[in-house]
């Protein structure tokens, strides 16, 4: 696989702008570039975003720091990716609310594999059905952590 170049799409919603980041993050994603947007208050979008190292994690954690400067951050729709990361590095989520993310979940029955959307605040023990065989599936061993980690009332 090659490298996914880095692509920000700016869409604004009244008051709020939504920053939708796409591609990977690394030593040559320029993240300055999306400080030039004014909004008081920022969603960004990460469900596009593939990889991220160790260069990458340092420049999102300054840039966070330069973007919360004045703007309430949410972050959107968080790739497997990203979220594997932040589990690792919880800067990578700091001065921001985590809206939603992508969990990993797989089904013992039948194999299948799947990335849910969950919603922080959601119950995360609560089990999802397999779309194959109907059996419940399981979540990625980091992906119940992550839900105790988001939401401590359901721990
Ligand atoms: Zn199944």
């Amino acid at each position: 696989m090659g490298r996914e170049v880095f692509r920000c799409n700016a869409v604004r919603d009244g008051e709020t702008l939504r920053l939708e980041l796409k591609g990977d993050i690394d030593e040559q994603t320029d993240l300055g570039a999306l400080l030039k947007h004014q909004a008081s208050s920022v969603v960004i979008d990460l469900s596009k975003i593939c990889r991220i190292n160790s260069a990458g994690c340092h420049r999102w954690v300054r840039f966070l720091e330069a973007m919360s400067n004045g703007r309430t951050l949410r972050l959107s729709r968080c790739s497997t990716t990203f979220v594997a990361q932040a589990m690792m590095i919880p800067n990578m989520i700091a001065r921001t609310s985590v809206e939603s993310l992508y969990l990993p979940y797989w089904c013992e029955r039948c194999g299948e594999e799947l990335e849910l959307l969950s919603r922080t605040g959601e119950d995360f023990q609560q089990k999802p059905k397999c779309p194959r065989c109907g059996d419940p599936l399981t979540p990625d061993s980091y992906a119940s952590s992550i839900g105790v980690l988001l939401n401590p009332r359901s721990s």
